[in-house]
């Protein structure tokens, strides 16, 4: 039975406020995020390879939790892949993709760890930029840019997921959590309020665990999409990821 065919069925009996034509959901980023992605995108940090990093530091995260987590739940791990890290370039269309074969995310988990701020680093670095601006409504909006993108902030703290806004138009996520039979795609873009969540239906885009990010990167930043560039990126900032980093290229 192929989840694809399954749709109209799970949307009667689904809670949630579902999408019956399966283009998705859109969602309003908390207003944290919003501002996060706000000094991102209009920032004019120049360290912006540091994208690079935060993306690996997840999915080596992610395949931590999935080792730790199957110690004690081994069917976690029913999927017989190997725990790597893929990173593929395509210059041509200026798009890196990197694979996990971690823990993946739930519908629900994508919706709490990609559209708000949990976590520490971007939490920390949201405060230093408040005590820049000494809280600051009464700053007219371009001076809150300026501040927040006075640099060293952003890589002392690290601004985690986002940081792929830093070098991207658009991000796609389509992730697969071992706990659910369904694949979910997240999709957001620079500059915009809100993000989608749909489910995957092509099956040729199905894998079987983990997260696949596609970076479809700004213009000016095109030149990341080259594997020795990547290569040389992974070499300088994750070199002590205990997970294997393949690179590999779009043939042209
Ligand atoms: P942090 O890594 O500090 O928690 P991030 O912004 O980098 O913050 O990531 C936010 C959350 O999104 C992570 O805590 C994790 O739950 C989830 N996440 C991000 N990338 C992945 C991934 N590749 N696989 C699974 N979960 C991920
Ligand atoms: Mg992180």
């Amino acid at each position: 039975r192929r989840r694809r065919f399954s749709l109209s069925i799970r949307h009667q009996s689904s809670s949630a406020a579902a999408d019956p034509t399966d283009a998705g959901e859109r969602f309003e980023y908390q207003a944290e995020v919003s501002r996060l992605m706000d000094l991102i995108v209009h920032s004019l940090y120049s360290n912006k390879e540091v994208f690079l990093r935060e993306l690996i530091s997840n999915a080596s995260d992610a395949l931590d939790k999935l080792r730790f987590l199957s110690v004690t739940e081994p069917e976690l791990l029913k999927e017989a892949v190997d725990l790597d890290i893929r990173i593929q370039t395509d210059k041509d269309n200026g798009i890196i993709t990197i694979t996990d074969t971690g823990i993946g995310m739930t519908r629900q988990e994508l919706i709490d760890c990609l559209g708000t701020i949990a976590q520490s680093g971007t939490a920390k670095f949201l405060k230093a930029v408040k005590v820049v601006l000494r809280v600051d409504s009464t700053l007219p909006a371009q001076d809150s840019k300026e501040a927040g993108s006075d640099n060293n902030l952003m890589g002392q703290f690290g601004v985690g997921f986002y940081s792929a806004f830093l070098v991207s138009d658009r991000v796609v996520v389509s992730t697969k959590s071992p706990k659910s039979d369904k694949q979910y795609v997240w999709e957001g873009e620079a500059d915009a309020g809100s993000y989608m969540i749909r489910e995957e239906t092509d099956p040729s885009k199905l894998i079987p665990r983990g997260t696949q990010i596609a970076l479809h990167l700004k213009h000016d930043d095109k030149g990341f999409a080259h594997p020795e560039r990547i290569q040389n990126l992974v070499k300088n900032y994750s070199q002590f990821v205990s997970f294997p980093i393949y690179t590999w290229q779009e043939k042209g």
